[in-house]
């Protein structure tokens, strides 16, 4: 590799590094979104829901314990300055809160990689989970969904410079990051055998490998994937069309279908009362694209 070539790798680096990190007191992480324009919810104090141990066990101490990402722009991140967390996934988890009856901004927001997302549920680590998670059949069999409230697909990111990848099948002898423990990761290796597939714990640093030219893309969800090349939009890009279907869910302890189903109805409250698209519109649309119509809630019997 020239030396041009590793100096630009490192500037890239550099500048996505400090995008994320120059959040100096009261200045959100770059294009994030600005807090006086998020929506508040309001809270519903008369609330109660004596059939959720989940629930009572957070009524007692006050607060939600809430697992999230942070490293994931638009979606969930986490202002390194002042410890707070900003995006779609994060406000989704505050009217949550306050349709449970109570306050989001006692929520305590808890980073838990995709691989770990089970394990903290049925640990009791966190009450609920709000993070670019895919309900599907296998991981129903260990948690329990609300939702969906977002349809996302899965995508590639590239650098710019890039001309041989525009979709899954150019992906044949190409490094392939992508998240451990994630959908997009059992997809490459399930259908796309012929891919390198190379795996760390969060995307962010799958990234980092893009820009260091030690793999050649990055797979996951595209909702995900945009808010990354927005913030180096000279060094990468998103390719092709979405692969597959990724509807995001709220994960909750498997079992407590109660507390399943009250997250089930306050979804359909916030999206018809104008919630879920405010929020929408204060986070993942800035990344430019428009609110879409959010997709059928799978309220599935009781498990
Ligand atoms: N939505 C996919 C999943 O749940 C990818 C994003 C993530 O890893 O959070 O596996």
């Amino acid at each position: 590799m020239c030396a041009r070539r590793v100096l630009r790798a490192l500037l890239a680096l550099l500048a996505l590094l400090s995008a994320a990190a120059c959040g100096k007191e009261g200045s959100p992480p770059t294009k994030g979104p600005a807090v006086d324009k998020l929506p508040h919810y309001q809270v519903d104090r008369g609330f109660s829901l004596p059939d959720s141990p989940t629930w009572r066990r957070a009524a007692k101490r006050g607060y939600f314990v809430v697992g999230v990402k942070e490293d994931q722009p638009y979606l969930g991140e986490k202002d390194p300055a002042r410890g707070t967390y900003a995006g779609f996934d994060i406000e989704i988890a505050k009217m949550m809160s306050a349709s449970l009856g109570l306050p989001p901004d006692r929520i305590r927001f808890r980073t838990i990689a995709s691989a770990n997302r089970e394990t903290a549920l049925q640990n009791g680590q966190i009450d609920y989970y709000v993070g670019t998670y895919t309900i599907n059949d296998n991981r129903k069999k260990l948690v329990g969904f609300a939702g969906p409230y977002y349809m996302a697909g899965q995508s590639l990111l590239v650098r710019k410079d890039e001309n041989d990848i525009h979709g899954p099948e150019d992906l044949a002898g190409k490094r392939v990051c992508s998240a451990t423990g994630s959908t997009p990761y059992q997809r490459i290796k399930a259908d796309y055998p012929k891919a390198v597939l190379v795996s760390y714990d969060t995307y962010s640093a799958c990234v980092d490998n893009l820009l260091t030219y030690q793999v050649d893309a990055v797979t996951t969800d595209d909702a995900i994937l945009i808010g990354y090349a927005a913030k180096v939009p000279d060094e990468l890009k998103v390719v092709g069309r979405p692969f597959s279907e990724e509807p995001y869910g709220i994960g909750v302890p498997r079992g407590d279908n109660a507390l399943r189903f009250a997250l089930d109805d306050a979804l359909a409250a916030r999206e018809k009362d104008g919630d879920w698209k405010k929020a929408y519109d204060a986070t993942l649309g800035l990344s430019g694209v428009p609110a879409p119509r959010p997709p059928a809630i799978d309220r599935y019997p009781a498990s």
